[in-house]
């Protein structure tokens, strides 16, 4: 099979089922081919698992000459960015070839898609149902074998979310392992990119890939990469895995839970062993979370401004009005509520009150990771506390769209890395997804407890 054959099969099933899927926002196809053509003449390629491989890039991701929206009507004319981010130059040395931009919630902030000022990606399985989000263009892109690889961002559960609605291996890295230069920031102090993939192999490869110090990224760490791959060859036996208790509670579905105790049975069969432990300080993640986003994001987003970048209002007349205007016409209602959160909770006066606070309930929940894994190798629980909910459902109620994150925010609070993998189905015929977090940088005993279930 030659690269070429490879991506015109990609374009194929892009051109029979994204009508419906809805997971691209741009296509790359002229430049894909060209591409691939290219990498046909090259003989070697044989020891390079990613060569001439069909990836999808999330649109938060700058991408040279390739138009960048964040599925904002802001960035709506950005079709010149002038550099790649450092992922998409690691992969490019690799190699494989990117098919397109994928859909997203607007600046990555949503769980469900529905906020992509373009359209509402949906869910392969059930396009009744969201793909998840803010990476749903992502994970659905890879369940509906559109590319076979994707990148995501994930700031609270935006990878592992979207991976469990769609039944495919996303993984949140540790903060730091992966560059962010080129990636549209969002809550800087939690935004990490990361792999998603039909197979944990396959992840694991791609991570090897994309990991690594940067000096563009000043978060970036300077620590030796291992070998993930290596990791998979490796079994659970004496593995102690660690099952938070908050995790399980009511609230959960129970299918979702029946899942993840079946999952745990499979380990105690391969010889791992599993505990109760607790995370107490879980229930205010959410809480945090939104405050610190928010107000990361408020200044992140002050950028956009009609100037700099972007969409210009055409209806003002005056310098005030135009950063005024630019901003309310090109940013959607979700953006606009965090930007207002954000401003407010930094506002002198409120300052140590919400701000101030919620980095010390972060500091508490980063404490209680570390403290459970002194005595364990990795924390398993479930991704979601339901499968994929359907459109519409939870669009006018933005508390219950964000309590759907209560599983994964913590992981970004705490900065640790964590994957989910599908575990089984709903009654309704809906994955479900099994997470897996690990210690700072020991992504490779999470790869290895992935493998060893799937
Ligand atoms: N759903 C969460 C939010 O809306 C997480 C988003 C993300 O991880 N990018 O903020």
């Amino acid at each position: 099979i030659t690269v070429s054959d490879l991506v015109a099969a990609s374009y194929e099933r892009i051109h029979a089922v994204d009508d419906q899927v809805k997971a691209f926002i741009t296509l790359n196809e002229e430049a894909a081919r060209a591409k691939a053509s290219e990498l046909d003449k090259q003989v070697d390629g044989a020891s390079n698992p990613l060569f001439g491989i069909p990836l999808g890039v999330k649109d938060n991701m700058v991408t040279k000459g390739l138009r960048t929206t964040c599925a904002s009507q802001i960035l709506d004319n950005f079709n010149d960015p002038l550099y790649n981010a450092t992922v998409v130059d690691k992969l490019e040395e690799e190699n494989t070839v990117t098919i397109g931009k994928l859909n997203m919630d607007e600046f990555a902030m949503g769980s469900s898609n529905e906020n992509s000022s373009y359209a509402a990606t949906r869910n392969p399985w059930n396009t009744d149902y969201v793909p998840g989000g803010s990476s749903g263009g992502s994970a659905a892109a890879v369940a509906a074998r559109e590319v076979f690889f994707s990148l995501g961002s994930d700031t609270g559960g935006s990878i592992r979310q979207p991976a469990a609605f769609c039944g495919v291996v996303g993984l949140k890295p540790t903060y730091g392992l992966v560059s962010r230069f080129g990636l549209v920031a969002f809550a800087s102090s939690l935004d990490q990119i990361g792999p998603i993939t039909k197979s944990v192999e396959d992840n694991a490869h791609l991570l090897q890939a994309i990991a690594g110090h940067d000096p563009m990224d000043s978060t970036s760490a300077n620590i030796e990469v291992p070998d993930y791959s290596a990791a998979l060859k490796q079994d659970v036996k004496g593995l102690r895995i660690a099952v938070p208790k908050e995790y399980l509670q009511e609230g959960v579905a129970p299918e979702v839970k029946e899942a993840v105790l079946q999952a745990l049975k499979v380990y105690e069969d391969l010889g791992a062993t599993w505990e109760e432990v607790s995370l107490p300080h879980s229930q205010y993640a959410v809480a945090a979370y939104y405050l610190l986003s928010s107000s990361e994001a408020s200044a992140n987003l002050a950028r956009f401004d009609g100037v700099r970048y972007g969409v210009r209002s055409e209806n003002a007349t005056n310098m005030l009005d135009m950063f005024k205007l630019s901003r309310s016409e090109g940013f959607g209602d979700e953006v606009k509520r965090r930007i207002m959160l954000g401003t407010f909770a930094l506002s002198s006066g409120y300052y140590d009150a919400y701000y101030k606070k919620a980095q010390k309930v972060r500091t508490l929940i980063k404490n209680d990771f570390e403290k459970v894994f002194e005595d364990y190798d990795v924390i398993v629980g479930p991704t979601t506390p339901t499968p994929a909910f359907k459109v519409g459902e939870k669009v006018d109620d933005p508390l219950t769209m964000y309590a759907n994150d209560i599983l994964t925010i913590p992981v970004n609070l705490a900065g640790v890395p964590g994957m989910s993998l599908p575990c089984g189905f709903s009654s309704d015929g809906l994955p479900i997804g099994l997470q897996i977090i690990g210690k700072h940088f020991d992504e490779s005993t999470i790869y290895r407890t992935a493998y060893a279930f799937e």
